[in-house]
């Protein structure tokens, strides 16, 4: 992100930003023009009741699970933080967390803070397997199930059953709970496909599955709020440790998604969004096809912000590398697919990805990087 804001003519196809064209000005500003009173005040730890109360209503309308409530809702600063937190209250140094091979970078990033280690796996047979190994420091499984940052996939409600069921066998023999934290980022930034039911739908009694969204990517990542739906054991743990943190997330930006969600604001904007990234999915996609060597792999994601690319195996994508080096040279940037392993040294972490960004690039910015990366690749 520094990298892109330091260089204005960097084409970035590697920083988070989401679409600049479509953030919505006017309709923030519509919605600002009368400031009740309390939205100048102090919060409360969990958040603002009508913003939790609008948040419940529309994961209801999705996963049509009715018997939670809106204290079963916590608001956030953005979803990281929560992933922060939910990490803290659940790891001890020296516990373990399985995440998959690849996964969002950024959130390996909070494991190595806290002296918890990653183990990868790529597959439910894999993930049998290692869970197998780990029960007794295994806390929690992270998953990023929709459109996952970096390689675009979706899990099916199949997959999370299986998941699901693995789990609960293997915590048996744990004689702890591991609960599955499902990173739901980019579920709300489909542009085509039907919407996959969450794991929240597998936990009826609300047991182990801490489910964490944002209203960041499909919003304003300016107004940088997310929020979960937890289990109560956890929901009391995550707020004594929010409370630490900062007592509550600002109540005058609640109080704009709380009115944007109500007025059926968020729910008209979505389809700009989509319309929005499916052209610029398409830019990159056709660009890719047309450009880059046809051993690349790569797959067109039907949602989210990013096309996961993998080379043949003597094409080294990484910071050091030539291609690396060249590209920004050339003024574009990737993120490396080694920074999106962990540390798991039971497996070599591959060296031949790149993660793809189509979010904060135009159309003609997206075709020319991609050229650039080709040529850079030749
Ligand atoms: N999860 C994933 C998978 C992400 O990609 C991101 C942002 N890049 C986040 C969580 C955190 O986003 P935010 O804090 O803006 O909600």
């Amino acid at each position: 992100m520094q990298a892109a804001l330091d260089r204005p003519n960097l084409i970035s196809l590697a920083a988070g930003f989401t679409d600049n064209d479509t953030l919505p000005v006017a309709e923030v500003a519509a919605l600002t023009r009368i400031i009740p009173r309390d939205a100048l005040q102090y919060g409360t730890t969990i958040g603002l009741p009508r913003l939790r109360h609008e948040l419940l209503r529309r994961w209801q309308k999705q996963d049509d699970v009715r018997r939670l409530t809106a204290d079963d809702v916590i608001v956030t600063n953005g979803s990281q933080q929560l992933l922060y937190l939910l990490t803290e209250v659940l790891c001890d140094p020296g516990d373990i967390v399985l995440v998959e091979d690849p996964t969002y970078f950024v959130y390996l990033g909070i494991l190595e803070a806290m002296d918890v280690r990653a183990v990868g796996f790529d597959s439910l047979a894999n993930l049998k397997t290692k869970i197998q190994k780990l029960k007794s420091r295994l806390k929690l499984v992270y998953l990023v199930t929709y459109f996952q940052n970096p390689t675009g996939h979706t899990w099916s409600l199949e997959a999370k059953r299986e998941a699901f069921a693995i789990v609960k066998h293997y915590e048996r023999a744990a004689g702890h709970p591991i609960y599955i934290v499902e990173d739901a980022a980019y579920r709300d930034l489909r542009f085509e496909g039907d919407d996959e039911p969450s794991f929240k739908v597998l936990d009826p009694r609300n047991e182990r599955v801490a489910y964490t969204n944002t209203l960041t990517k499909p919003f304003a990542t300016g107004i940088k709020l997310g929020y979960g739906i937890l289990p109560p054991e956890l929901m009391r743990a995550v707020l004594r440790s929010k409370g630490n943190h900062d007592f509550g997330s600002a109540n005058f930006l609640q109080t704009i998604l709380a009115r944007a969600l109500a007025e059926g604001l968020y729910e008209r904007h979505l389809p700009k969004l989509a319309a929005a990234y499916r052209r610029k999915r398409d830019a990159m996609v056709s660009t890719l096809d047309a450009t880059f060597p046809a051993s690349a792999r790569y797959e067109r994601p039907q949602g989210g912000l990013y096309v996961w690319v993998e080379l043949l195996a003597h094409i080294k994508t990484g910071a050091k590398s030539r291609l690396f080096r060249r590209a920004l040279d050339a003024g574009v940037l990737y993120v490396p697919g080694e920074m999106c392993y962990g540390k798991d040294p039971s497996r070599p972490i591959p060296q031949t990805s790149m993660r793809l960004s189509f979010g904060a690039a135009t159309v003609n910015e997206i075709k020319k990087g991609i050229r650039l990366l080709a040529d850079a690749l030749s």
